[in-house]
């Protein structure tokens, strides 16, 4: 079963229609290039070109084994477009390995539109208010208003009302000339970046080099402190050790003799090498790295619709559980409000979706039954593989929770069913520096998923789920669509906190890694998991103290529930707050009113 992961899974039914293609010269290698077309790469996989007209393609290659309804779907959204792409790559060439086809823009999804018009115009914004166009006649002749609107609404007769909103006097657009698409009138791919756009706005550093190096210019504002507001926004450090290790090396790089009277506009030097990779200079190959692979994993969102979650295997995850009690602080403890947490969930997608659930992590009693403790005996919670594990040790407690994932996985797609229609989540509480707080999200970065792993001796060898498939390894494909997919359903995840007023993370509430004792990783729960969907939420921080008082209330996590419910609707389509609102909210709340005496009972 091992070599059922890797490239060796690319269908080769869809290289045959490739080539069956080829032989009928139905398409070309190199696409015909009219002259002045200009052409701007936008990774190794991906280009866009604009010609004389302002007309716009996205070149893409296939990727490997990628057969061409698969292709087909991944940039278009709309399988009737496989004849516009076939006529716009007319000839008879070959198709070369490393050739591009080309797709007229009318036909990208609005997730390659959003792509192909940031590359082409790189210096448009956008606000709450709508998309700003910054009219740069990238092929030569300025883009007319109807192109402008035809770009971003979908429909070039459009144009008049953006002239109306903007009180545009000439019908004829010149380079510099900012034009504005209102929000409610953008496509919804440029709609929802206008949205986030929105959300806190990021600072972009001026830096400077002395004898010690390069370093970013940060001048402080009233009320902010090292800790937080330097620290942790601009190199991504969360935890307490590292955050405080941090802050003195940047207090003393800068000269400040005490933290905690640091006067305001006071300039703070952070080294480059520390800051995160989108504050670092635009050449800086950090940087690069980082937004290449942020479009690349880009391509890959959900296109899935199931508004009522029917057909979709939801595999939820609490953290810790039995022995493995994960954080307490304060007398909370994580594993049980996880487990208490899960069992809403669970309950909330029994009542309102027709999802299948699965848990990895079951006590003794159904999450339904209501007896005092029912919904929360996570001291008897056991890994569900077969035969269940006891939780003896929390390490080998996570490596089954993967295996199982993937077993679960095997069984979908063995069953007809497909890893799209396919989520994990695991569901945690953070211990991080005290001044952090609120919800954080990670995700499986993709440069951190090569290689081969596997666990194999006691206790692994007696589970079967391991048996079946012992060792784990990803495909370029894999790693590519695991970032993206997970990046799309964490941003459902975020927007719903936003939308529930549930505290988040102020700066960078998503993550593709995590970085603790001057290391970075991917938590093994998502490093191993073969669910292409897959997101470890850190729900609020433990240390603190008003995430742990929140943690400790019925009715907030009642409300984490619901918007993590709301978000896996989202993410298929539907309209999640109008669902997980849409009915009492009694009987969810119910468990926790014993909860004092279950806190009284318990060891
Ligand atoms: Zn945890």
């Amino acid at each position: 079963m091992d070599g059922a992961v890797g490239e060796g899974r690319a269908s080769p039914p869809g290289r045959l229609i490739w080539r069956l293609l080829l032989s009928v010269g139905l398409l070309t290698g190199a696409a015909p290039s009219p002259a002045n077309e200009r052409v701007i790469t936008v990774s190794s996989e991906l280009r866009v070109s604009i010609g004389e007209g302002n007309e716009i393609f996205l070149l893409a290659r296939p990727l490997p084994n990628e057969g061409l309804e698969a292709f087909v779907k991944r940039l278009t959204d709309d399988p009737s477009a496989k004849k516009a792409i076939l006529t716009a790559n007319g000839g008879a060439r070959l198709l070369r390995r490393e050739a591009f086809v080309r797709v007229p823009y009318s036909r990208l999804s609005g997730n390659f539109r959003k792509i192909a018009m940031e590359a082409v115009f790189p210096a448009d914004t956008a606000d709450v208010t709508g998309w700003f166009h910054h009219v740069t006649a990238p092929a030569g002749r300025p883009e007319s208003l109807w192109r402008i609107a035809e770009w971003f609404t979908g429909d070039g007769r459009r144009y008049k009302e953006i002239r109306e909103a903007g009180h545009i006097g000439s019908l004829e657009t010149e380079k510099g000339q900012v034009v504005r698409i209102p929000a409610e009138m953008l496509l919804p791919a440029f709609r929802s970046a206008a949205v986030a756009a929105s959300a806190p706005a990021e600072v972009a550093l001026e830096f400077g080099s002395d004898e010690k190096g390069k370093y970013g210019v940060y001048r402080l504002q009233r009320g902010e402190a090292l800790y937080s507001a330097v620290v942790v926004r601009f190199t991504g450090r969360v935890h307490a050790a590292d955050v405080n290790e941090k802050a003195a090396e940047i207090a003393a790089r800068s000269g400040i003799a005490d933290v905690r009277a640091i006067p305001v506009g006071y300039v703070v030097k952070i080294p480059v090498e520390d800051l995160a990779p989108e504050f670092r200079p635009p050449d800086d190959p950090e940087r690069i790295e980082e937004e290449r692979a942020r479009l690349e994993t880009a391509q890959f969102v959900n296109r899935v619709r199931a508004t009522d979650l029917s057909g979709v295997t939801f595999v939820l995850d609490a953290g810790h559980g039995g022995r493995d009690t994960g954080a307490i602080v304060g007398g909370i403890e994580e594993a049980r409000e996880m487990y208490e947490l899960a069992c809403r969930v669970e309950t909330l997608l029994a009542r309102h979706t027709r999802a299948s659930v699965i848990r990895t992590v079951k006590g003794e009693r159904p999450c339904s039954d209501r007896r005092i403790d029912s919904a929360v005996d996570w001291r008897s919670a056991r890994v569900m593989t077969t035969p269940p594990y006891d939780l003896e040790d929390a390490v080998a407690g996570v490596n089954f929770r993967w295996y199982l994932a993937n077993a679960v996985l095997r069984r979908v797609e063995k069953g007809g069913g497909s890893g799209d229609r396919t989520v994990f989540v695991s569901l945690h509480a953070d211990s991080l520096h005290p001044a952090v707080r609120g919800l954080m999200v990670y995700i499986p970065g993709e440069k951190f998923l090569q290689g081969t792993y596997g666990k194999s001796g006691a206790p692994y060898d007696s589970r079967r789920e391991v048996r079946e498939a012992p060792r784990v390894s990803f495909s370029y494909r894999e790693r590519m669509q695991a970032e993206g997919m997970s990046r799309d359903f964490a941003e459902k995840i975020v927007a719903s906190f936003r939308t529930g007023g549930l505290p988040l993370h102020d700066f960078q509430p998503i993550r593709r890694n995590v970085i603790r004792s001057g290391r970075e990783w991917v938590p093994a729960i998502l490093r191993y998991n073969r669910i292409p969907t897959r997101v470890l939420v850190e729900v609020c921080n433990l240390n603190n103290p008003e995430d742990r008082q929140l943690l400790a209330t019925p009715s907030y996590r009642d409300r984490v529930a619901r918007a993590l419910v709301s978000a896996l609707v989202d993410f298929y389509g539907g309209k999640g707050r109008e669902v997980v609102t849409a009915t009492s909210e009694r009987a969810v709340e119910e468990p926790d009113k014993q909860r004092k005496a279950v806190r009284d009972s318990s060891p």
